[in-house]
């Protein structure tokens, strides 16, 4: 199957409204993993560049603020029907930058309701009043906080985008987005949907580049007051140490995980291997919340390891670009090696009993780890790859303790049919997020999500996303001879 599509891909930044190639000219190539074929090569956003994004975001803010929440919530209407008329350009260009295969993209239509969701979910968060000191009117309002810095990953570029751009505009900020220099295609295509959709110049900027200098220029920009990053713990440690140097910009953070799975005897145990193996298989195992270390009690090993291995072998290999295709490969060379020295740190430390071998191109087959004792590094560090490490345990106690045994917090999950187990578990689990009988829905309209530990700070989803694009001012107005001297 040809990776080129028919149409030309735009590569370009997006600022002020306009798009326009890099100040230095410099590009990069984005491959299709699947073929190794150059598919664009795009505009690296300069120094100069970032400088010009904030300064028309920084322009753009006081009129997009006064439009208000009703005077803001038509264009976002308007982006949830074009991303929803996008789908299928859109789930080509994301298959063709990530190489995720194109089965598994419900992306567009999640974006589409997302932009829906949040222009109208942001009046509930207006604020409050208060009469309790007499001679006193107490008003706590929530604000924008001006320019807000976007950067995101690149396992799901298109939703990490909506679920960045569309609280920080319904909130009332303007925005500069940086996405991953792996998979920049979807949020240049997005941009021309702003476009389409008549946004004020300067409202949106949409640029591509590393790490450095691109995303570091934004994360130390004077003008830029908030940042939201989604992305590696050791990126999001840069990214914080950048803020507290510069002005001290709020930082919002979607970090790295290890989630673990605990399955008790009492479990559904055909669902409990059902849901663990597709949890760490899903897009390749590059997703934050994937379960790669599962815990079983003793007395049922065998029962789900059975189950799940065919499960996991059942995996289709392909083409991404070719709808029956269930695994595609890594995303790129860096992420196929990455993954592969840790299949040698999973030999070397526990039994490789099933994949690991290698396929041709970036792929992984789909690989379990048995017996890996809880200091490996397997166990320990986020692979990214279809890679588990199975093990067993005897008591809850000891399930609770190899759970949380991890610098990490993103995502838990309790397999057990006893509810007070279930209630006991999701207490003692030390996660941002615990499914219960579920490993890693993660609908932004049904729960807050985010993590403990390195796993990150601040949530996202529901009424959570918006807020971590407003500040609070208190506004006290005295009325005559009222109150002094408070406190
Ligand atoms: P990454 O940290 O390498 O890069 C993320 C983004 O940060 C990219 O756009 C990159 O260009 C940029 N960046 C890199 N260095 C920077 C710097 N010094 N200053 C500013 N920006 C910089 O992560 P990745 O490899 O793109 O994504 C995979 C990681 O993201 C995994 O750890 C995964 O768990 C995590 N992730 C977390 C969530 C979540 O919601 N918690 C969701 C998806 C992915």
């Amino acid at each position: 199957m040809a990776a080129r599509p028919s149409e030309p891909i735009e590569t370009r930044l997006f600022i002020n409204n306009e798009f326009r190639e890099s100040s230095d000219k410099k590009t990069f190539e984005v491959v299709y993993p699947y073929t190794k074929e150059v598919i664009a090569n795009v505009h690296q956003a300069s120094i100069d560049d970032v400088n010009d994004a904030v300064t028309a975001a920084d322009a753009a803010f006081p009129a997009w603020r006064d439009l208000g929440v009703d005077g803001r919530a038509p264009y976002l209407r308007k982006m949830s029907e074009l991303f929803a008329e996008a789908n299928d350009e859109l789930a080509r260009l994301e298959t063709l930058c990530t190489g995720r295969p194109i089965s598994q993209f419900i992306d567009a239509g999640m974006s589409s309701g997302l932009f829906r969701y949040f222009a109208d979910g942001v009046w509930t968060a207006q604020g409050t009043a208060s009469t309790h000191t007499p001679g006193l009117l107490s008003l706590t309002v929530k604000e924008p906080f001006g320019v807000a810095g976007l950067i995101i990953p690149w396992n799901f570029p298109l939703v990490m985008f909506t679920m960045k751009i569309a609280p920080a505009l319904a909130a009332g900020n303007t925005v500069v987005l940086k996405s991953s220099e792996k998979a920049p295609l979807t949020s240049i295509f997005a941009a021309k949907l702003f476009q389409k959709a008549g946004f004020p110049p300067g409202v949106v900027n949409i640029i591509a580049g590393f790490g450095a200098p691109t995303g570091a220029a934004l994360a130390e920009h004077m003008a830029v007051r908030v940042i939201s990053f989604t992305g590696s713990s050791l990126t999001g440690q840069k990214i914080q140490a950048a803020a507290a140097k510069s002005n001290m910009k709020h930082v919002h953070m979607e970090l790295g995980g290890k989630s673990p799975a605990v399955v008790f005897e009492d479990a559904d145990i055909e669902a409990a291997a059902v849901e663990t193996q597709f949890s760490i298989q899903f897009n390749s195992g590059q997703v934050c919340v994937a379960n790669s270390r599962v815990y079983v009690q003793e007395s049922v090993y065998d029962k789900f390891i059975a189950v799940f291995r065919e499960k996991f072998a059942a995996v289709k290999l392909g083409d991404p670009l070719d709808p029956s295709t269930s695994h595609g490969p890594q995303i790129d060379a860096a992420q196929y090696k990455r993954v592969q020295e840790y299949l040698g740190v999973g030999e070397k430390d526990g039994s490789l009993t099933q994949g690991g071998d290698a396929h041709d191109g970036f792929f992984v087959k789909p690989t379990i780890f048995e017996k890996v004792p809880e200091d490996s590094r397997l166990m320990r560090e986020e692979v990214f790859g279809p890679v588990v490490a199975i093990n067993t345990f005897k008591t809850e106690e000891e399930a609770v303790w190899k759970a949380n045994d991890t610098e990490f917090g993103l995502y838990a999950s309790v397999f057990t049919k006893d509810l007070d187990r279930a209630v006991r578990m999701s207490k003692a689990l030390q996660a941002g997020t615990v499914g219960v009988n579920c490993t890693s829905p993660t609908n932004a309209k049904d729960a807050a999500f985010g993590g403990y530990k390195m796993s990150g700070n601040g949530r996202e989803g529901m009424l959570y996303s918006i807020e971590n694009f407003l500040q609070t001012k208190s506004i006290l107005i005295k009325s005559g001879q009222g109150s002094q001297g408070l406190f």
